[in-house]
């Protein structure tokens, strides 16, 4: 079955990056026992990278280059933010390094990496993990079906088979 959009996805995928040696190397896969599931054209995946799978069908591979920019952004210096330490009062003091869930006004959900911590703030890197980061994928194309009314109702896909209803 051909890609399209309201239909279910599943493919393999592994993504490798550029390291600092200049040579590319695995930052992320799946595999055909625990595969990659979505709802093609649902706004869920990088467009650029759904773009690409477009004209597959079940059965076919794929090999392609998505660019910093069409992927996860060029890396921002000034995307940095200062949260008071108050913040963390009754938790664990951020380490650097650590991964934070965070939130903002609207309740949009993001994630901060932790580069410094003083006596009252908490600096967190705002920078997708992969920006700055050309993106190879190459992988199969498992699987293609029609989505479940529910399916589409909630805007994602209930895993390989649309049984794992939530
Ligand atoms: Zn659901």
């Amino acid at each position: 079955m051909k890609i399209e959009p309201q239909h279910v996805v599943s493919l393999t995928y592994d993504l490798y990056v550029k390291q600092e040696d200049g040579t590319e190397g695995l930052a992320e896969s799946a595999t055909q026992e625990q595969p990659l599931t979505f709802l093609f054209g649902a706004g869920q995946m990088i467009p650029k990278f759904e773009e690409n799978l477009s004209t597959l069908s079940t059965g076919d591979t794929y090999d392609f280059v998505i660019s910093a920019q069409e992927g996860y952004g060029e890396f921002d210096e000034e995307a940095v933010a200062n949260l008071p330490l108050e913040m963390f009062k009754g938790t664990n003091t951020p380490q650097i390094g650590e991964v934070l869930p965070l939130q903002d006004n609207n309740g949009n959900r993001f994630q901060g990496q932790v580069v410094s911590v003083t006596e009252d703030s908490v600096i967190v890197d705002l920078n997708h993990p992969m920006a700055g980061q050309e993106l190879h994928f190459k992988g199969e194309i498992l699987n293609v079906r029609p989505a479940t009314p529910e399916e589409l109702t909630h805007g994602h896909a209930h895993g390989p088979d649309g049984s794992h209803a939530h």
